[in-house]
């Protein structure tokens, strides 16, 4: 149930500065966007025109605290079928870039980040790995990708993602 008196005016108004486009606001709630994402296919729990309705009716502990919100696979699918234009991916990844830098980014995303900037990869290679690739003739692959941690450096990831 949602409750209105928990309401925050301002949020959708800092989700479109995140964005740098005020598209959301021509949101008339048709569902498009929800028929046509493949992650509500396969878990109906996420829905991007719930996120949407949610953030424009101010709800920020409910859109920043759920963990369906970190399900869009930024496939596009709903931008492309939105009948009022809105680029809902990237509504979306606002609204998750906005969650991070208030303290939000789940543990498990944590986790993978600290993974691709220790070795450049989510999977680890060990010896047991490399030498399976030179038993099956693939080329030898170096165990850290340093760019990947120069990436992280440049753009400072660490440091936008507070808590
Ligand atoms: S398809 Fe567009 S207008 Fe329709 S609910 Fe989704 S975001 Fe709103
Ligand atoms: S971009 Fe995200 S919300 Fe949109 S269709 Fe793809 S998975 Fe669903």
């Amino acid at each position: 149930m949602i409750n209105l008196m928990n309401a925050d005016a301002n949020f959708k108004w800092e989700i479109i500065k995140q964005e740098g486009d005020a598209g959301l606001l021509r949101c008339f709630g048709c569902s498009d966007c929800a028929a046509s994402c493949p992650v509500r296919y396969l878990d109906d729990r996420y829905n991007p025109r719930k996120i949407i309705r949610l953030t424009l009716l101010g709800m920020k502990e409910e859109v920043l605290s759920s963990p369906f919100l970190w399900l869009c696979a930024h496939c596009h699918a709903c931008s492309e079928r939105c009948p009022q234009g809105i680029p809902v991916a990237e509504v979306i990844n606002a609204i998750k870039n906005y969650a991070a830098k208030q303290g939000y980014c789940p543990e498990g995303l944590k986790v993978q980040l600290n993974l691709l900037n220790n070795s450049g990869r989510l999977y680890e290679l060990e010896d047991f790995d490399l030498k399976k690739r030179q038993r099956l003739g693939l080329p030898e692959l170096s165990k850290k990708i340093s760019d990947v941690s120069r990436i992280f450096q440049f753009t400072q990831v660490f440091e936008r993602i507070t808590k």
